[in-house]
């Protein structure tokens, strides 16, 4: 049988930076559920049409999401690794994980990927909703100002114009909006183990992690 760690946190935790890391580790496919969430932001976006019931149900409906060996994302068979990662895809990403049958769409996905072998996946409802029975539960985070400073250097490595206010209200509103929505808030599994990585280097946390996993 397969071993499952799960990764819930807000936005800027370094949850993907640290699971790659720990994949690579120990041999696990790493799954990053938020970029599924992402592509259908992109595919909303890309359709121009604004974001109604009706609308997400279409493209929910003839979607195909894809996540290779490398992490890269593939939207109906376009690599959209990049396009996803900009502030307004973040923003539609949060605003269309709202809806139940969009989750619930996900949510299957998730768990079959999560059947080929061992797996590290990260979200925000992993431990809570996804996979429940994870032998291994984190939930990472960081103080507001800290996950901001990594999201905007991230940014701005990246070539994108961005002012540090603005990832960080646009940080804050996101975790505001994924904390308190109706279906599977983003919240600590009770039996999840908190690391706050505020003053702890990448390898810090990924040993605690790998510790935690032995
Ligand atoms: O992790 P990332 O920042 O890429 O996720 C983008 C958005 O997707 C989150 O803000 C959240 O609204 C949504 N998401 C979710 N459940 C997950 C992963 C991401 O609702 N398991």
């Amino acid at each position: 049988m397969g071993k499952v760690i799960a990764v819930d946190g807000p936005a800027g935790a370094g949850k993907s930076t640290v699971s790659k890391i720990v994949a690579a580790k120990l041999g696990f496919t790493y799954i990053d559920t938020g970029a599924m969430y992402r592509a259908v932001g992109m595919k909303l976006l890309q359709s121009g049409k604004t974001l109604t019931e009706k609308n997400l149900t279409e493209i929910v409906d003839d979607i195909e999401i894809k996540l290779d060996e490398s992490a890269k994302v593939f939207l109906d068979g376009v690599d959209v690794t990049k396009e996803i990662r900009t502030p307004e895809v973040s923003k539609l990403a949060s605003d269309v994980s709202k809806y139940g049958f969009v989750r619930k769409k996900l949510t299957e996905l998730q768990r079959e990927m999560a059947t080929a072998g061992s797996v590290i996946m990260d979200g925000r409802d992993i431990g809570t909703q996804v996979l429940p029975n994870a032998d291994v539960k984190i939930f990472l985070t960081a103080s507001l100002h800290e996950r901001a400073r990594r999201r905007f250097e991230e940014l701005k490595a990246k070539g994108q114009a961005v002012t540090f206010d603005a990832v960080e209200n646009e940080i804050a509103a996101r975790d505001k909006q994924d904390s308190e929505r109706e279906i599977a808030p983003l919240a600590k599994a009770d039996d999840a183990i908190l690391i706050d990585s505020t003053n702890m280097t990448v390898d810090e946390v990924v040993e605690k992690i790998l510790e935690l996993a032995k």
